[in-house]
């Protein structure tokens, strides 16, 4: 640990320690449920497919039959959607892909594999038992788990409910995140820029992750660098959300006012971590809202949220997994003079399989950060050689 600097792990740690997921169930239709947080564990109370089932279109066919010669009378056709008769020693039935096996029939034979002729089919190869045949359970078995709680449901996951009959899901209500902007200089786009000011970058930024994260998102917009204005805001937003995320205004300078806004309304954990971009964060609740003021710099505020409020939020929002899924990349690039402290170094693949570096790794260029396709999780102090293997964190799954 270096000087008084609170390190990513013991951080994270201690955020983790005191989320919870949001007490709310809702059931919801399950095709409206993608993309929510399955609350409670399903199960089938079907078999799937409900049936014994053609994977071809072709003939169903008894095997021992064919002992008798390839050639066999077609007396009836099945649709998918009907169900055919059991099938008469000596014939074949005519069957379509998904439509039910007739009684009897041990096999499929595509309809490649054979001669119509009238009422006769001839068979030119005889099939193994059981081929195209997809059996009654071989999906899904009556009873069996198919979706775990606590995971985000995908769309493959809603269909897969809905292949069970399931027509409701139980998931948890959706996180209320607040979101406010602190600093006099502060600007929207589409508004003169007087000397001195700048845009509000970061409430697209933040509004945006917000979004991805499918939170319900209560923007309170650029709050003034004052204690009374910073303490008005912080209430009500506390009063509204579950979760306040907050850029700038952290840092000890005489124009930040979310540490003493946040004291004088709640409890306050005020770190310094080792880690760059992105220094100073806080951490506290007020009533039983709570609180994470994200530095101001966009590079830090943007890659603060990535790393710390993400498995804040996913825990409140009930998700059993926080820890994004990183990958062992080839770097084709040197980093000869890391920093003393952890650093995110903005990356993008390139066409060989390897990651190359953006040029300038400076927290206020924020055109890395729109550049890359993720970060390297860079520990203190670690050099970097062209074709070292580095631990990959891409957006793809920084942003699930
Ligand atoms: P602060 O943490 O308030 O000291 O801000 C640190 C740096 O980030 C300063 O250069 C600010 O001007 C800049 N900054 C603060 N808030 C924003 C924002 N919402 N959008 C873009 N830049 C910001
Ligand atoms: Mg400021």
């Amino acid at each position: 640990m270096n000087k008084g600097l609170l390190s990513v792990d013991e951080a994270l740690a201690t955020l983790l320690a005191q989320a919870r997921a949001v007490p709310d169930v809702e059931e919801v239709p399950a095709l409206e449920a993608t993309g929510r947080v399955l609350a409670r564990p399903q199960r089938s109370t079907m078999d799937v497919p409900p049936m014994d089932n053609s994977a071809m279109d072709g003939y169903a066919i008894r095997l021992s039959d064919l002992s008798g010669g390839m050639k066999l009378k077609v007396n009836q056709k099945i649709l998918a959607g009907s169900v055919g008769r059991p099938l008469q020693a000596g014939t074949a039935a005519r069957i379509f892909t998904g439509a039910p096996i007739p009684a009897g029939a041990d096999a499929v034979v595509m309809q490649e594999l054979t001669e119509a002729q009238g009422d006769e089919v001839t068979i030119k190869q005889v099939p193994a038992k059981g081929e195209w045949i997809r059996y009654v359970g071989s999906d899904v078995k009556r009873g069996g788990e198919i979706l775990a709680a606590g995971k985000r449901l995908q769309p493959q996951d809603t269909g897969l409910a809905a292949s069970v009959g399931l027509k409701t899901l139980p998931v948890y209500r959706r996180v209320r995140l607040g979101l406010f902007f602190t600093g006099d200089e502060l600007v929207m786009p589409g508004e003169p820029l007087p000397p001195g000011r700048i845009y509000n970058s970061n409430r697209f930024t933040l509004r945006g992750l917000a979004e991805a994260f499918d939170c319900e998102l209560r923007d309170y917009g650029i709050v003034p660098d004052s204690l009374d204005a910073t303490r008005k805001v912080l209430r009500k937003a506390a009063s509204e959300c579950d979760v306040v995320v907050t850029s700038g205004g952290v840092s000890v300078g005489d124009a930040d006012y979310v540490k003493p806004a946040v004291e004088a309304e709640g409890s306050l954990l005020m770190w310094k971590i080792a880690m760059k971009p992105g220094r100073p964060l806080a951490f506290g609740s007020i009533g039983k809202s709570f609180f994470i003021g994200l530095p101001g710099n966009p590079v830090s505020s943007f890659v603060t949220f990535l790393i710390f409020v993400r498995p804040f939020l996913l825990k409140t929002q009930g998700l059993s997994r926080t820890e994004p899924k990183s990958i062992a990349a080839r770097a084709d690039f040197d980093w000869p003079e890391p920093d003393a402290r952890r650093e995110f170094l903005r990356v993008k693949w390139n066409g060989q399989g390897g990651l190359d570096l953006y040029p300038t790794q400076d927290s206020a260029v924020l055109t890395s950060t729109a550049w890359a396709d993720g970060l390297v999780d860079n520990p203190a102090k670690h050099a970097i050689r062209k074709g070292d293997m580095v631990t990959f964190l891409p957006y793809s799954e920084l942003y699930r």
